[in-house]
């Protein structure tokens, strides 16, 4: 599945932000730098599950 590029509640672009927020260990201060204030927005990118790299596993 891949990431999406959106909230899925207000529309906020998120897309580019999933690679940024590895570099980060205080995750507080990830949201402060991104102006990232709304749950909906913090959900996505917390919740998300990159599963693309487990499939390669068990691709023939
Ligand atoms: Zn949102």
């Amino acid at each position: 599945m891949l990431l999406p590029i959106r909230c899925f509640t207000c529309g906020k672009v998120l897309g580019h932000l999933f690679e940024e927020m590895k570099k980060y260990k205080d995750i507080n201060e990830f949201f402060e730098k991104h102006n990232i204030r709304r749950y909906c927005c913090k959900q996505v990118l917390l919740t998300t599950v990159d599963v693309e790299e487990m499939f390669i596993k068990f691709k023939p």
